[in-house]
């Protein structure tokens, strides 16, 4: 059996990261396409990577195997409901529109299409991201396998049980890198009152959270061990953290992540 064919409608920012860490993986330049309405997006692509470009969505639906949304989710709507009824036959649908359900997905494709709905993040454009799936009942072993592939191209992923899950994960790792940005800007902002220069408190904090982040990731104990095991008891870590911990920065954040979840469940 051949491999199958993925096409990408919309060409912007996520599909080149996509499409640039699949090549880098097993798949081939020959079985990829993308279809844009910018002629600079289509050409910046089929030069890039040698991947065959249209500027008919039509195109792609009637030939490949995975069609991957990746236009803003504005124009989402009328791009489903653009696409011909007659598409490839057990073809599946993967939409990584931020806030777009899988029942209006269903409505504009036509029910009982095989739906991955996905929300990626940010640090994919590095290969460094994280994907939360969701699956309709429709979508086979092969075919979750297939969409698996083409997200870890640019990080990892995982599957969620329930759609609703997308929320969270849109609080948790959607939005989750403006948290981080958000700490390293406070953090940077505190080193310079504490006396040094700008720069050097910029750089110190992104090599700190680098290091913390590969630590963690790389250990086998979770991050609040990590955190004792660096927190000598009436040492200058531990005065830090009592500071947080007496103005509720737990609850804080856990505040902030309510309400991107709330936002995410009214858009969607
Ligand atoms: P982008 O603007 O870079 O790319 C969208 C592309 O779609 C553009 O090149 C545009 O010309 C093209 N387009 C628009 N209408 C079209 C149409 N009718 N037919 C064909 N092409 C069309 O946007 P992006 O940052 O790549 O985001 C794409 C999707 O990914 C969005 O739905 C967004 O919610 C989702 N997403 C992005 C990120 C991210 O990190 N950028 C993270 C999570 C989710």
């Amino acid at each position: 059996m051949s491999a199958p064919t993925i096409g990408f409608i919309g060409a912007g920012n996520m599909a080149t990261s996509l499409i640039g860490g699949m090549l880098q993986q097993n798949f081939k330049a020959s079985r990829i396409m993308a279809s844009d309405h910018s002629v600079e997006q289509r050409d910046k692509l089929a030069r890039q990577f040698g991947i065959r470009t249209s500027a008919d969505n039509t195109e792609l639906a009637r030939e490949c195997d995975v069609l991957v949304l990746a236009v803003k989710p504005q124009g989402m709507q009328a791009v489903c409901r653009a696409l011909p009824s007659e598409r490839k036959d057990g073809q599946l649908v993967i939409s990584i529109a931020a806030g777009i359900s899988c029942q209006s997905l269903g409505q504009w494709l036509g029910e009982g299409t095989a739906l991955v709905r996905c929300m990626p993040n940010t640090p994919s454009l590095r290969r460094q991201g994280v994907s939360g799936l969701f699956a309709t009942e429709q979508v086979n072993e092969g075919q979750k396998q297939l969409a698996e592939s083409i997200l870890n191209a640019v990080g990892i992923s995982l599957w969620l049980s329930e759609e609703a899950q997308i929320d969270a994960v849109t609080a948790v790792s959607g939005s989750g890198p403006a948290y981080f940005f958000y700490l390293i800007e406070a953090m940077t902002a505190a080193g310079e009152q504490l006396g040094l220069p700008r720069e050097t408190a910029e750089r110190l904090t992104l090599f700190t959270a680098l290091g913390a982040a590969d630590m963690a990731v790389h250990s086998d104990v979770d991050a609040a061990e990590l955190r004792r095991r660096v927190s000598s008891p009436g040492g200058t870590t531990e005065q830090a953290i009592n500071s947080f911990a007496r103005d509720g920065f737990p609850e804080i954040i856990a505040r902030g992540m309510q309400a991107a979840a709330s936002r995410g469940a009214e858009l969607s």
